[in-house]
């Protein structure tokens, strides 16, 4: 383990798939399988000198589970999107699909979104699609959100604790979890930064689950890796900075407006001149709402110069190992309760040497 409990493994998954929320206008594309040979996979170069950035954020994490619901504000509508954990890249268009589906019925003229981390982005476009004129009103911009440290793998984990969620809950994580899954599907490409990508996970076969396609447990000799058991699947990872990037522009063209305010609570919210309001302020909401489950749960990255040799991704006991263009994401911590957004040297040091240790161990033929 790496500085705390690994955010990758064990994986939480239900089989499953809900019923799917209504996608318009598109259809699902096929995976395009990675061309990696499963014997011999080229190694990550782990050395303290090839760091070129370390990284903390904070996930906003709620054992109950993220929160999409609507109240009353006065003569208002006051709809929460937040506490999305480790999966709030994941589940961002599911959640800002139900989201939308609460708030806009019945509803005309501006709409308020607060925040402008991926759930105020996705939202926004949400409701601009639905026709409706949008102004964000955020604290800060990416790249100062947790939205853009994120390690960007289409995963939901980490984001519940599996005693503590209502059936309700459930059904809203399940139509969430099939939305986004087939959202991103349609934003593959170099423009959003989206690709799909061979994880090798290590750990013993699982059940098959939609959101695995592909996926097989491979026999010793046919991976590199110097673990016992992996499994090989394929998923969608996303380049958070040039996501959100393409999000926010994406707003702008669509006629949306940006305000840089931070809102204090319920009562500052209301003084807004929009009678619907999005509230996505991930963490944020802790404060602003007072909720107190809502906890920081830090991840810290250590990110190499970029391998684009390097086509696959791994998740295990050493951590995790996602390629992007911009660089080569190591990961990884999940430290519920720590404030900080300093990476700790101590523990950016045992991410690297688990990941050194890895690949070092690589039994490839010669
Ligand atoms: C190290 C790390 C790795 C991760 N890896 C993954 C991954 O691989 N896959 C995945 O799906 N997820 C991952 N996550 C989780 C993901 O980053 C979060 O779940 C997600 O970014 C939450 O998005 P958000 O929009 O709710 O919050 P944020 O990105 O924090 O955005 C919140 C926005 O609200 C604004 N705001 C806050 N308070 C106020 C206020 N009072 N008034 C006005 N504005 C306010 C902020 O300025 C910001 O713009 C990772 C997170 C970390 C830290």
């Amino acid at each position: 383990m790496v500085g705390g409990v690994i955010d990758t493994l064990p994986r939480r998954h239900f089989v499953a798939a809900s019923a799917a929320l209504a996608l318009p206008g598109c259809a699902a594309t096929t995976p395009r399988i990675a061309p990696v040979a499963l014997a011999c996979l080229p190694r990550v170069n782990v050395s303290a000198d090839r760091v070129i950035r370390t990284v903390a954020g904070l996930r906003p994490y709620r054992a109950q589970g993220f929160v999409v619901r609507a109240e009353a504000l006065g003569d208002k509508r006051l709809v929460h999107n937040y506490g999305h954990g480790g999966a709030g890249i994941t589940l961002s268009w599911g959640t800002a699909r139900l989201a939308a589906d609460l708030g806009l019925p019945g509803h005309s003229g501006a709409v308020a979104v607060i925040g402008s981390g991926v759930m105020g982005l996705s939202t926004a476009r949400l409701v601009q699609e639905a026709g409706f004129p949008v102004t964000i009103y955020t604290a800060a911009l990416p790249p100062d959100t947790t939205s853009n440290i994120a390690g960007g793998e289409w995963s939901p984990y980490g984001h519940f604790e599996r005693d503590a969620v209502t059936p309700e809950w459930r059904v809203q994580y399940r139509a969430a979890r099939d939305y986004s899954w087939r959202r991103f599907q349609i934003m593959v490409g170099e423009d959003y930064g989206v690709r799909w990508l061979p994880v090798h996970a290590e750990g013993a076969p699982r059940a098959a689950s939609p959101y695995r396609p592909g996926e097989q447990a491979l026999a010793p000799g046919d991976h590199p890796f110097p673990v016992e058991r992996v499994n090989r699947f394929e998923t969608m990872f996303i380049e958070t900075g040039r996501y959100l990037r393409q999000l926010i522009r994406d707003v702008q063209m669509a006629g949306g407006a940006v305000r840089i305010r931070k809102l204090a609570d319920r009562a500052e919210l209301a003084t807004l001149p929009e009678t619907l309001i999005f509230n996505c302020t991930g963490l944020g909401s802790r404060a602003m709402l007072g909720d107190m489950d809502l906890r920081p749960a830090r991840g810290q990255l250590a990110v190499l110069a970029p391998q684009p040799d390097v086509r696959y991704a791994f998740t295990g006991n050493a951590g995790y190992m996602f390629p992007r263009p911009d660089g080569i994401i190591l990961g990884g911590t999940f430290e519920l309760d720590q404030w900080s957004t300093a990476p700790v040297e101590a523990d950016i040091a045992r991410i690297l040497a688990s990941h050194r240790a890895l690949f070092g161990g690589f039994h490839c033929p010669a």
